[in-house]
């Protein structure tokens, strides 16, 4: 019912060069993958030459953030406008490192989650809880903080052209994933509020995807769960072989 995502973040890595090299070798090894949307998240720098290897294949676009402004007096911003220029379908919204170090609120998220919207972007936004905050019991309180703010105003049309990505701070980057059971237990909560700010059917539709460490050999496990629709990769999207046998978790 849900088509699942894999998607690479590739963040601040890899050149020009570097990204493009890394597309034409992923394309032959997901060329027979159906039944998967699989994204790739370059820097911005790459996204152009990136979209142009990517043509005519089944891997889709993202940038790692936009701004909310179409255009203006924004010094280093760039609008979500010029990144369906530059060939992107996707946007990454929200993610922890850029509310951790610049400054993301849900605010933020909720603004640019809009825009990119509004532009014809799918938004992957992201939530999550740090460790101190799962240790405190407050996931909940968090994750729900965190969807309220970040998709306050939404109506259900724009819920179409949105995926949440959950991903616990503490099992990003770590190689600490968090468990099957752990994950669903988030992804139903998320599905379930969902449903009660937008609608069961808005709920059922949305993919909920787990980011924290995934890998090859922990990926199908993840997958077999109700609610988890697919994957937001880090440190394994950056290899071929690893990030397309993450996309062919299901072979
Ligand atoms: C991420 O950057 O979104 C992520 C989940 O990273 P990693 O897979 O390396 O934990």
């Amino acid at each position: 019912m849900r088509t699942p995502v894999i998607a690479g973040n590739w963040k601040l890595f890899k050149t020009i060069g570097e990204a493009t090299g890394m597309v034409n070798e992923l394309k032959p090894l997901v060329a027979g993958t159906s039944g998967v949307e699989i994204v790739v998240a370059p820097v911005f720098t790459a996204l152009n030459r990136v979209a142009e290897a990517l043509s005519g294949s089944n891997v889709s676009l993202a940038a790692q953030d936009c701004y909310w402004e179409e255009e203006g007096a924004f010094t280093g911003e760039v609008a979500p406008k010029l990144l369906v220029d530059a060939g992107c379908s996707h946007v990454i919204i929200g993610h922890s490192e850029r509310r951790q170090y610049f400054g993301e609120t849900d605010d933020t998220v909720n603004k640019k989650a809009k825009a990119a919207i509004a532009a014809g972007l799918t938004a992957i936004v992201c939530v999550g809880e740090t460790l101190a905050e799962r240790e405190a019991d407050k996931t909940f309180t968090v994750i729900e903080a965190q969807l309220k703010g970040g998709l306050a105003g939404f109506t259900a049309a724009m819920l179409a052209q949105t995926i949440i990505a959950y991903e616990p701070v503490w099992a990003i980057g770590t190689g600490k994933t968090a468990s099957d059971d752990q994950a669903q237990e988030v992804h139903a909560f998320i599905r379930n509020l969902l449903a009660t700010m937008f609608g069961q059917s808005v709920a059922d539709d949305i993919r909920i995807l787990y980011g924290g460490s995934v890998k090859p050999d922990n990926v199908k496990g993840l997958m077999s769960q109700n609610d988890i629709d697919g994957a937001l990769v880090g440190g394994a999207s950056l290899k071929a072989d690893s990030f397309a046998a993450i996309a062919n978790f299901a072979v």
